[in-house]
Parts: C-alpha cells; sequence; structure tokens
C-alpha cells in the first residue's frame, strides 16, 4: 500500500461527468422506452391477444397458452430492433441476488443461413440446469434442474450496455416438483392470500368492483460510494462487502453535515446516469439524497405492486452496482459497511391497494372509509402482534445482525409505531367507547371522523422498526443488501390471517343479523386488547424499552442464530402450508439455506481477517517494531536513554503478541466445524469465528492508531470516507 501513490492517482483522474445531458434527451421520452410495456404491447400485438394478456396481468387471470406464440413473435421483434441479440429468463434463486443464462436469437436454417426465431414454448418457460444454487436439499441430483416459468406480470425488457444487448425475462424458478427454488414464487403465492383474504373484507364493505388487492411497496434504497482505488486495496470490501478492520476515523457524522447535504458533483454524476438508466427500465425512481452517515446515500423509487417492486429493486441495485464504476467508485450495499458510523437499511414502505386504485390503509373523509381503514389498520396490527419472530426472522442475515439492535437501526425487538392522534383512537376503540379521544368526543366506527393524521416525515418516530406513516406502514428493520422478496412474502402472509380472521368474524357477526357497523365495534376491542403489546411510540433505542419489550412479553431475537429457527417452527408451517405460499420442505429448505448462508458468510469473513491480519497487518507491526527497536538501539548507543520508547516498544510488542494469539485462536475456530444440525453450524460459527474475528480486529484496530501512517497496510476509514 502506498498511500500517497492513491491518493494522487485519484487526484489526478479525470471523470466525465457528463455522460447524460437532459438537456438533449427529454425525461418524459426516456421513461419505459426499454420496457415491453402496455404502450408497446399494444402497439405490437393483435387487439384479442392484447386483452388477453392484459386479463392475466390485471386480474390474475390464467394465460391463455395459445397466446403465448404471438407474444412472443412480437417480443422478440420489439426486441430486435432494440437491437438485442439474445435473450434471458432472469430469475432470482436463494442467493438472494438475480440469475440469468442468455440465449441467441438465432437457429441455423438448412440452407447454411440463420433466422431470428422465439417460441412461445421459450417465452413460457426455460431450463437453464442450474442445478448449482442453492435448494436446501429439495433437489437430489437425479431431479436437480429447475425451470423457470414466465411471469407475465412482470415486464420484459432490453438491458443494454456495451456489449449488446439482451430481452430480459422475469420468471418464477421452480423444481419440476412444483417447490419454489426462488424468491419470487413465495412471493406471488402471498400476494394472492392476502389479495383473497382482503377481497372478503372488501365485500362486507359492499365494495363489489374490486377483483383484486394488491400490496404495494416503495423500497428506499441506502447504499455508500467509495472510490475504487480504496475498495481495490481492501481485501475485506471485495470479499465481505464490508470493512473487517479500520479505527475510527477522526471525524465521522457527528456533525450532520452529511445528511440531505449537497451532493458531491462526482456523485450527483453517476446518481443521474444510473436514474437514467432505470428511467429507460420503467423503474419509477423518484428521490435521492446523501444519507446520515459520510458516503452514504439514499435513491428511492415510487411505489409500484410488490411484485414489480421486487423486480425493479433487484434491478435498481444492478443498475447502481454497474453505473459506480464508470465514475471511479464502487457501491457497496453491505448493512454495516463501517464500524461505529450508520449502516444502511432498505425501508419497506406497504400498503394494500385495490385493482382499481384505492390504498386500504389510506384514513378517509367520511366515516365509511375510516371504519374500513380501522379494520385494515386493526387486522395490520394484529398480524405483527401475532408473528413478530416472522417478521424479525425475514430480515435476518449475518449482514444485518451488525445493524439491528446498534443504535441507529432499528432494535430486533419488533413493535409498531402509530404516532399520537392514531394511537389514541386505538385506545379508544380498544376501550369499547368508555373513555373519549384527546380531540373530545367518542370513537364511534361508521359515525365518527378520525383526527387528522400527521403525514409529515418531520415528526416521525425513526427508533421503531414498524412505523405507521400516514397512509402506509414502513418496515424499517430490513437490510440494504437484501432482496425485499421474503419481508413482504412474511408482511402479506401474516396480514392475509389477520384478515381472513376478521372477515370470517364480521361475516358471522352479519350474518347473524348485526349491522356491520356494530360487528366492528365489538370486534376491534378483542383485536386491539390481544395485540396492544406490540404497541411502542416512545424511543426503541432505549435501554427502558429494551426492558419494557421483555416484561410485555415480546420476543428478542437479538442475532440471525436465534431467529431462524423460528422458521421451521410448528405455527409457522401451519401458517404457511394454511395459505399455500410454503410448503413444509419449501420452509424446511428456506431454513437449511439461511444457515449455511449465515455459516458461509461468517466463514469468508474469518478467513479474510486472518488473512489480512497475518499477512498484512502483523507484518506492518513487526516492521514498525523492529524500526523502533533500532531506533532505541542506536539512541542507547549514542548515550541517550529514552525510557517512555522503550514502554512504547513494550506496548507494540505486547499487542503484537495479542495480535498473535488472537490470529491463531481465529484459526483454530476456522478449522473446526461443530457436528449436527444446520443450527449447530451456525451457532458454532457465532461463537467462535465470528467472535474471535471480532477479537482479531479490536487489537488491529489499536495497532492503526500506533503504527506510522506509511506502514499501514491498507486505506483508512477516513481516506474511504472522506474522499470523494
Ligand atoms: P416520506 O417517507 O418522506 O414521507 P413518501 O411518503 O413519499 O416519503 O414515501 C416514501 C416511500 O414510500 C416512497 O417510495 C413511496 O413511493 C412509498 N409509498 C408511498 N405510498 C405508498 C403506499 N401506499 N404503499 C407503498 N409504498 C408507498
Ligand atoms: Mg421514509
Amino acid at each position: 500500500n502506498d498511500r500517497q501513490a492513491i491518493l494522487q492517482t485519484i487526484a489526478g483522474e479525470k471523470h466525465d461527468l457528463q455522460r447524460v445531458n437532459f438537456k438533449e434527451t427529454n425525461l418524459k421520452e426516456l421513461f419505459g422506452i426499454n420496457v415491453f410495456n402496455d404502450a408497446t404491447q399494444k402497439a405490437m400485438l393483435p387487439k384479442p391477444i392484447y386483452k388477453a394478456l392484459q386479463r392475466t396481468i390485471k386480474q390474475g387471470d390464467v394465460l391463455d397458452p395459445t397466446i403465448a406464440d404471438a407474444v412472443a413473435n412480437a417480443m422478440k421483434d420489439w426486441a430486435l430492433s432494440k437491437g438485442a441479440t439474445h435473450y434471458t429468463h432472469l430469475f432470482y434463486p436463494m442467493t438472494g441476488l438475480t440469475a440469468e443464462k442468455h440465449d441467441s436469437f438465432l437457429s441455423p436454417t438448412s440452407d447454411g443461413g440463420a433466422i431470428a426465431e422465439f417460441s412461445g414454448k421459450e417465452l413460457v418457460r426455460g431450463e437453464p440446469d442450474a442445478s448449482s444454487f442453492p435448494s436446501g436439499g429439495i433437489r437430489a441430483t437425479f431431479e436437480a434442474r429447475g425451470y423457470t416459468a414466465w411471469d407475465p406480470t412482470s415486464p420484459a425488457f432490453i438491458f443494454d450496455g456495451p456489449n449488446g444487448a439482451t430481452l430480459v425475462i422475469p420468471t418464477a424458478f421452480v423444481s419440476w416438483t412444483g417447490e419454489a427454488l426462488d424468491k419470487k414464487t413465495p412471493l406471488l403465492r402471498s400476494m394472492e392470500a392476502v389479495s383473497k383474504q382482503a377481497i372478503r373484507v372488501l365485500r362486507l364493505f359492499g365494495n363489489h368492483a374490486a377483483k383484486k388487492v394488491f400490496s404495494t411497496v416503495g423500497p428506499e434504497q441506502e447504499y455508500f460510494l467509495v472510490d475504487k482505488h480504496f475498495y481495490f486495496a481492501r481485501p475485506d470490501l471485495i470479499t465481505s462487502g464490508r470493512s473487517l478492520f479500520g479505527a475510527p476515523s477522526p471525524k465521522g457524522q457527528e456533525l450532520e453535515d452529511q445528511y440531505f447535504g449537497s451532493i458531491p458533483e462526482r456523485v450527483l454524476a453517476c446518481m443521474a446516469e444510473l436514474e437514467t438508466e432505470l428511467f429507460k427500465l420503467g423503474v419509477p425512481v423518484k428521490t435521492r439524497h446523501n444519507e446520515v452517515a459520510p458516503a452514504q446515500y439514499e435513491i428511492a423509487p415510487i411505489f409500484e405492486d410488490s411484485n414489480l417492486a421486487h423486480d425493479h429493486q433487484m434491478l435498481t441495485m444492478e443498475v447502481i452496482r454497474r453505473t459506480a464504476p464508470k465514475y471511479g467508485m464502487v457501491a457497496l450495499f453491505h448493512e454495516k459497511p463501517f464500524k461505529g458510523i450508520n449502516g444502511s437499511g432498505k425501508h419497506n414502505n406497504w400498503s394494500l391497494a385495490t385493482d382499481l386504485g384505492e390504498n386500504l390503509l389510506e384514513p378517509g373523509a367520511t366515516p365509511h372509509d375510516n371504519a374500513q381503514f380501522l379494520v385494515f389498520c386493526a387486522a395490520t396490527i394484529r398480524a405483527v402482534a401475532k408473528y413478530p419472530e416472522l417478521l424479525r426472522v425475514s430480515v435476518a442475515s449475518a449482514h444485518n445482525d451488525h445493524r439491528l439492535g446498534a443504535n441507529e437501526a432499528p432494535p430486533a425487538i419488533i413493535s409498531i409505531f402509530l404516532g399520537d392522534q392514531l394511537q389514541d383512537v386505538m385506545d379508544q376503540l380498544e376501550a369499547g367507547g368508555a373513555k373519549s379521544t384527546k380531540q373530545g368526543g367518542f370513537m364511534e366506527v361508521g359515525v365518527s371522523v378520525l383526527p387528522k393524521l400527521p403525514k409529515d416525515a418531520g415528526d416521525r418516530n425513526r427508533t421503531s422498526p414498524f412505523a405507521f406513516t400516514g397512509n402506509k406502514f414502513e418496515f424499517r428493520a430490513v437490510g440494504s443488501s437484501q432482496s425485499i422478496a421474503g419481508p413482504n412474502t412474511v408482511l402479506n402472509t401474516i396480514v392475509a390471517e389477520s384478515l381472513d380472521y376478521v372477515a370470517t368474524q364480521l361475516e358471522s357477526m352479519t350474518k347473524a343479523g348485526k349491522p356491520l357497523n356494530q360487528a366492528i365495534q365489538e370486534l376491534l376491542p378483542t383485536i386491539l386488547k390481544e395485540s396492544k403489546k406490540v404497541l411502542f411510540n416512545g424511543d426503541g433505542y432505549s435501554a427502558e424499552w429494551h426492558a419494557e419489550a421483555e416484561r410485555r412479553g415480546l420476543p428478542n431475537l437479538k442475532t440471525t442464530v436465534d431467529a431462524l429457527p423460528v422458521i421451521v417452527r410448528q405455527d409457522s408451517l401451519e401458517l404457511f402450508s394454511k395459505y399455500k405460499v410454503y410448503s413444509e420442505r419449501e420452509l424446511q429448505s428456506r431454513y437449511n439455506i439461511l444457515c449455511e448462508t449465515y455459516v458461509k458468510n461468517v466463514s469468508v469473513e474469518g478467513k479474510t481477517v486472518l488473512m489480512i491480519g497475518k499477512t498484512m497487518i502483523l507484518p506492518a507491526a513487526i516492521r514498525y517494531q523492529s524500526e523502533l527497536a533500532s531506533s532505541i538501539a542506536a539512541t542507547k548507543a549514542a548515550g541517550v536513554e529514552v525510557p517512555s520508547q522503550v514502554e512504547l516498544l513494550k506496548t507494540l510488542a505486547g499487542s503484537i503478541g495479542a495480535l498473535q494469539s488472537a490470529l491463531a485462536k481465529l484459526e483454530h475456530d476456522l478449522g473446526h466445524h461443530a457436528d449436527g444440525d444446520p443450527i449447530e453450524h451456525a451457532k458454532a460459527a457465532r461463537d467462535g469465528i465470528l467472535a474471535s474475528s471480532t477479537a482479531v480486529r479490536e487489537i488491529a484496530d489499536s495497532l492503526e492508531t500506533m503504527v506510522p501512517g506509511d506502514l499501514w497496510p491498507m486505506p483508512t476509514y477516513l481516506d474511504m470516507l472522506f474522499i470523494k
């Protein structure tokens, strides 16, 4: 490492900051140009085929197989006109990433030429032979092949790059036995489940127009950008996405001069380009700003139905990842890339909306609307109160463990923030009208008007993992590198279960002759009584809350290893199989995969700590030791006593010794695996490898404050966070 050389290179480097020019290209003309969207479908498909396809997309009708050829043909012509040479089925395996395998459109002809072909069969089903993806035991080798199935509800698009354009078709990835091998299939199933139950509730309110209810999601993505020269000089960032070493920078985020500050020129140019690419792909990105930590940024789209939001979220990460290097930077999506400053999350804004666009968590202007709002809101509260551990495990990962529970991210205890007004309404309802609201008057369902609920971002409680924000809930515990499919699958399913309960209760009461409003007025107190333990409007970071939550009996699953067994608990198996979201085998496989993934992540980090510790940090410290020792010897020989330098040498030698023992302990832990089931491996990784890696880091970070800068083998926190 030659810090001066790296800094000089960065300072001298010119980046083209004018790669996109919105004065030449109108934003509006750009949006969706690379998407086989509604307008394109309409223009390119015969009318009856267009209509059949739209019925499948908008109302979930089963796709008529006879139209597939016509759709495929139109897609191909459109893709060729955009310069595409290949097509690919994009899928979302259990790695949490995206996967693709490209096939050319070309087919040879008998006369030695070739034609471009794409059949309905090729559109509808692919066989990627992707047998190396984790299946958690679902696929034995004889049935190792999975197939991809076209998801017509997520439009195909063109991914365009300097090396050619590809037609990308979003798909579900399933085994031949019909089991989900991916993250999209369960998400789609959970959307079905919540739609079905929400429709039952809507029918009770006399809504017969809505045919389907969609869960809607607007995921806010936080990420870091660091200069690629630093990134390349940090093996830990390369293997693990986070810095496994690093003493704190003398300046961190304490001056609060980054949050919403003016965006650095280079970063802004990068954002403009990645937004352009996302616009072309029809991703409705809306907001960008600096986040709290130095070098941290955020991008947020306008919400969409959760399937589309998921696909677009994956695409957003991919486009950010690809665009940053064009500006000499690397994007870090890790939940905690730098110790001691804020980590990154992916705030998952969630609601339910009908196919006619009505937001079911929007308090309305009329008492009727409000009764409906209160029912959907209470059902969501009930769901979170009943299944907090499922929400917790849906965001569990080795990475996110470094964020959840640190005092800048929501705690691992799941609770709901409602805000004063709504909390007051709920308290009133729970008391059964026996208590007046803060505004005065009683809350009578179907008669009272709700107080005005604030939507203003200013007075929000940022410490809550699950907050009502005016017309949606915001699940804040989701990790920045995570796929949003899992958390939303859980959310949709637990809310489906609650809506099922609510609908069943209300149906039976109204059938017995009770007016709907009265039935609601009777049901809501019961729900709120059993669920109110999860409601908490105070400071989620405080120690008092941890004690209070324990008194209330709320689970506090601190680490991934504590959370994972929830997946295969009897109540989870029953819930997910009842709503046909995951079968028992599918859950078992996810449990296995997540345990293994945890062990792999922790092991890769441990091996990286060992490598850096042994081959970079220890030698640097020894070099300094030898320099110091020679200097002391020379000084002594010249007749000058330097006792304080001798002390320094002793301290240094002591730290080097401690580093060696810590490394030896880590090496030992890396070589010893627990026997038995997957969770035992995970436990051993957490208590062994992770703990000893942390111990190595502590000593190494203190060495960083002693060893001369020119000997230190890696870029520092100061370099990575502040040189932009
Ligand atoms: P803020 O959090 O600053 O109030 P917004 O309310 O505009 O900002 O929304 C933040 C995110 O929540 C955006 O991605 C937005 O699209 C999304 N969002 C807004 N309404 C809904 C909804 N009904 N369902 C899901 N997400 C929503
Ligand atoms: Mg927000």
